[in-house]
């Protein structure tokens, strides 16, 4: 009898998806990489989005912009090319600060045509060493939101340099605060060479080597990880570090592989733990009992599936993602119960149907599902405000669980009831 979800089957749907483009990963991953700039090739939809995602601020040079590329045939390929040339040339003599150029291709036909990859090895012969110019995909049609950041790491991950050393290095764009308490984490545990992609400027990028061992942060990096396993660096499996059970698990899994027992982890981790622990339990008298549906949108699926599961006595219902890595995902899987539906990619109205056969308590769901479900009387947290959100490791443990709460409350108070007898009156 299956006992988790491991081997349970999964639901594989393959119709219209409901999902921002990965475009939207500029908007965090342009405040973590000081020194680099993302250049959309692409049309003025594309700037809308970014401008109104992003809310710019007037005073600030911002370091990501579009080149809008109007409509051409085939023929005026050759002049798309030098305009971006010289786009490029003129925006790298008025920044003399960009170390790290990204051309990022989006959907238009026009786009498609053009060859982004050669475009950026010839600029890099170009402005190089000083400027290293990479290219990726943040197309709509190849993307869902957070693929963004899959698809930049994945794409600096060939041009890093070789290195011998035995190295942990963490995968992922996490705010700066938080990496500062991982790493504090780490260093107490004992793990002292430790580096981070992407690092806050180009000099700090990590090299790579066959005594790279890495662990991500993110359940989104299918491509950089297996990037990183090309260039023979060797991955760490473990939960991700989202509640105090998936931090503490994912502390161990990298310090048995630097050779640590996990009482030193207990050890150095029992106060932070702790404090996790309590902050969930507050937002766990909110959540205890609910059910929860997850349509599938940032990747983060199901190790927050576990999390509210595991941590926050909730019930799973279906858990939907929109792509199943059982390198990434297998640990997570092994820790949830058997029960909920594992869904794998999407076609929106069948799911919609089955939300609404299940009226579960809380749906996570992308922000255009959200209202129409809203205006049905279903509660829902969207999907893109935790990555938004600070949510990894012990201190966040708390927030992480309130995130979910929220909703959960406000629609018990709505309705006049005391929010945590929501389930007694119904
Ligand atoms: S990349 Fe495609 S989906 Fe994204 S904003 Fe541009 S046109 Fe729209």
């Amino acid at each position: 009898m299956t006992t988790t979800c491991t081997s349970a089957p999964v639901l594989k749907e393959r119709g219209q998806r409901e999902v921002f483009c990965g475009l939207t990963g500029i908007i965090w991953l342009h405040r973590k990489m000081q020194d680099a700039f993302f250049l959309v090739v692409g049309s003025r939809t594309c700037a809308h989005l970014l401008q109104s995602a992003a809310g710019v601020m007037i005073f600030a040079e911002p370091r990501f912009g579009t080149a809008i590329l109007e409509e051409k045939d085939l023929a005026g390929m050759a002049d798309a090319n030098a305009e971006l040339d010289r786009e490029v040339a003129r925006l790298l003599a008025r920044r003399p600060d960009i170390r790290q150029l990204f051309l990022v291709g989006s959907c238009p036909s026009e786009v498609i045509k053009l060859d982004l990859h050669r475009a950026a090895e010839r600029l890099s012969l170009q402005h190089g060493p000083a400027v290293r110019v990479l290219n990726y995909s943040g197309s709509g049609i190849e993307t869902t939101f957070t693929q963004g950041e899959d698809a930049c790491l994945a794409a600096m991950v060939p041009a890093m340099d070789e290195t011998s050393a035995k190295e942990l290095l963490l995968v992922g764009a996490l705010p700066d605060v938080v990496e500062d308490q991982a790493l504090d984490l780490l260093t107490q545990i004992g793990i002292t060479h430790i580096r981070v992609l992407p690092g806050k400027r180009a000099e700090l990028d990590p090299a790579i080597g066959p005594n790279t061992h890495f662990a991500l942060t993110q359940p989104f990096l299918g491509d950089t990880h297996a990037a990183l396993v090309r260039r023979g660096a060797q991955f760490i499996p473990a939960p991700f570090p989202f509640g105090a059970e998936g931090t503490t698990l994912w502390l161990k899994a990298v310090a048995a592989t630097f050779g640590i027992a996990p009482d030193v982890v207990d050890r150095v981790t029992a106060a932070p733990r702790a404090r996790a622990e309590k902050a969930i339990a507050a937002a766990t008298q909110t959540l205890r009992g609910k059910s929860v549906f997850f349509l599938p949108d940032s990747q983060l699926e199901i190790p927050l599936a576990r999390f509210l599961t595991r941590e926050c006595g909730m019930q799973a219902i279906e858990i939907g993602t929109p792509y199943l890595h059982s390198d990434l995902h297998g640990p997570e899987l092994d820790l949830i119960a058997a029960g909920p539906t594992i869904s794998e990619g999407q076609d929106v109205d069948l799911q919609l149907d089955r939300v609404r056969a299940a009226r579960p308590d809380l749906t996570v769901c992308g922000l255009g599902l959200a209202n129409p479900l809203e205006a049905e009387g279903l509660s829902t947290k969207w999907a893109i405000e935790l990555v938004f959100t600070p949510i990894h490791f012990y201190e966040q443990a708390g927030d992480l669980a309130a995130l979910f709460a929220r909703p959960l409350r406000r629609r018990a108070i709505l309705r006049g009831q005391h929010p945590n007898m929501l389930e007694a009156a119904e």
